[in-house]
C-alpha cells in the first residue's frame, strides 16, 4: 500500500525536506500543508523593512519547490492527534497520515511581559516586516530634525540588530529623522556569542548611530513607552520586539513529548511517536549536551538526512543519526556584515572574525545557494542584489 506521508510547514525545515522525499519516494503520497502559498527565506525578511520590493525576491512560490505529485494544502494547522494519525487544520478536514513531519518553525516570544504582545511589531513573516516598514515611514513624515522619530528595537540577537541595521539604511538613504534604539537585557549584544564578534558588530551599529543599551530587561510595554527593570522609561513611535523565539501554539494541541511546544526528538529525527518526525525550530533535536540551535542552518542540514530517514522508517531499514556541523554565523548590519567561526570544506577559515566585502559576499552566496536550492539558480540570480 502506498503511504501517506504528510509535512507541515514551509520553512527551510520544511522546503528542505519535501524536496528529499520526493527524491527518495518514488510511489509515496505526499502532502505538503503551509499557510502560506510561498516559501519566505526568513534570514533575509529584515531587507523588507528598508525596502518593499525585496519580497518578490525572498518570497518562493509552492509550486516551484515541489513536482507537481505531491499535493499542497493551504492551511493552518490546528492540533495533531497522534492516535488517530490525524492533523487538525483551521479550515479544511483533518489530514489523516502513516508518517508526519512537523516542520512548522516557531513563534515570537513574549515571556508573559505585560503588554509586549499587545503593542510591540514582532518578526516571523513578510507581513510583519511590511508592517514595520510602513510604521517606520510613517513615524519619519511627522517627525523633524529637532523632533525625530524614535525606533526602538528590544532584544539584540540576530533579528534585532539586523532589524536595526536595516532602519539605519533605510533613515539614511532618505534622510529621514529617525533615532534608533537597540536595547538589550543582557550586558552585551548577542549574549553568550565570541567577545570579538561582539566588539565588531557592535562597532558596526555604532557607525550607523544606532544607539545601544544594554544590563537591564523590558519589564512591560505600553502603547507609548518601554519600562525597564531599573532604567528610566523609554518613549517610541514604533517598537519592535525581537526578544527570542518559542514553540508554535498548535503543538500545545497534539500528544507529542514536548517542551514549551517544541517537539522533542532524537537525532534521527523520530519524536516519542515513531510515525511522526520533527526537525527545524519547532524541535528539540538531542545532540547530547546541547540541543540543535533553532536556525536556519540547522534546519537545512536536518532536511537534507530527514527525508532519507522518512523513507527508511517506511521501508523498515535502520535509521541515520544527524549532527548539527556548525559552519559559522554570518550577520548584516545594513549593507554591511559580519562573518564568525566560518568553516570551509570542513576546515575553519583562518580569520575568526571579519567583516566588509568577503562576509557580505559570504552572505549573499549562502542565501543565493538556499535559493538556487530548492527552486534554481535563474531565481537565485534574479534576487542577488537584495540579499
Ligand atoms: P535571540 O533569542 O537570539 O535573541 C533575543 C535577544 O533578546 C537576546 O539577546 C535576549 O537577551 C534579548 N532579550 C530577551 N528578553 C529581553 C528583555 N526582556 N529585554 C531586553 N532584551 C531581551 O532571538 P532572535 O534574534 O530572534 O534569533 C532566534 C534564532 O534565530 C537564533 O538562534 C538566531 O541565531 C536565529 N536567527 C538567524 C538569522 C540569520 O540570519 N542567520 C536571523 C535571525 C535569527
Amino acid at each position: 500500500m502506498t503511504a501517506k506521508v504528510v509535512v507541515l510547514g514551509a520553512g527551510y525545515a520544511g522546503a528542505g525536506a519535501i524536496q528529499q522525499l520526493e527524491a527518495e519516494l518514488d510511489d509515496a503520497d505526499i502532502t505538503w500543508v503551509s499557510d502560506t502559498d510561498y516559501h519566505l527565506v526568513l534570514h533575509e525578511s529584515h531587507r523588507v523593512i528598508r525596502d518593499p520590493r525585496v519580497k518578490d525576491k525572498i518570497t518562493l512560490p509552492i509550486h516551484e519547490i515541489k513536482s507537481p505529485s505531491t499535493r499542497f494544502v493551504q492551511d493552518t494547522v490546528e492540533g495533531i492527534d497522534t492516535d488517530e494519525r490525524t492533523v487538525e487544520l483551521e479550515e479544511g478536514n483533518d489530514l489523516d497520515y502513516d508518517y508526519l513531519l512537523v516542520a512548522l518553525g516557531s513563534d515570537t516570544a513574549f515571556y508573559g511581559i505585560p503588554g509586549m504582545a499587545e503593542n510591540a511589531l514582532t518578526l516571523k513573516g513578510l507581513d510583519d516586516a511590511l508592517e514595520i516598514h510602513d510604521q517606520v515611514k510613517e513615524a519619519a513624515k511627522t517627525a523633524s530634525r529637532n523632533d525625530p522619530a524614535k525606533v526602538v528595537i528590544g532584544g539584540a540577537g540576530l533579528s534585532g540588530i539586523q532589524s536595526a541595521g536595516e532602519i539605519a539604511e533605510y533613515r539614511d538613504k532618505h534622510r529621514a529623522p529617525i533615532d534608533i534604539y537597540l536595547v538589550e537585557a543582557m550586558d552585551e549584544i548577542m549574549p553568550g556569542q565570541d567577545p570579538e564578534l561582539q566588539g565588531t558588530v557592535k562597532k558596526h551599529l555604532l557607525e550607523k548611530d544606532i544607539n545601544i543599551l544594554t544590563d537591564d530587561p523590558i519589564t512591560e510595554a505600553t502603547e507609548e513607552e518601554i519600562q525597564f527593570d531599573e532604567g528610566e522609561p523609554l518613549d517610541y513611535d514604533v517598537f519592535v520586539w525581537t526578544g527570542g523565539v518559542t514553540g508554535r501554539k498548535a503543538l500545545d494541541n497534539c500528544n507529542l513529548d514536548n517542551q514549551h511546544n517544541r517537539v522533542t526528538a532524537e537525532a534521527n529525527f523520530q519524536t516519542s511517536d515513531d510515525r511522526v518526525f520533527a526537525i527545524g525550530d519547532s524541535a528539540i533535536i538531542d545532540q547530547g549536551e546541547n540541543p540543535a540551535p533553532p536556525t536556519a542552518q540547522a534546519a537545512w542540514q536536518a532536511a537534507e538526512v530527514v527525508g532519507e530517514n522518512i523513507a527508511r522508517e517506511i521501508r523498515g531499514q535502520p535509521l541515520k543519526t544527524w549532527t548539527f556541523n556548525d559552519k559559522g554565523t554570518v550577520i548584516s548590519i545594513g549593507d554591511d556584515a559580519v562573518a564568525h567561526g566560518v568553516k570551509a570544506g570542513g576546515m575553519d577559515f583562518p580569520i575568526s572574525t571579519f567583516s566588509s566585502v568577503p562576509a557580505e559576499m559570504l552572505k549573499k552566496v549562502i542565501a543565493a545557494r538556499w535559493i538556487a536550492d530548492i527552486t534554481s539558480w535563474n531565481r537565485a540570480f534574479k534576487a542577488w542584489d537584495s540579499l
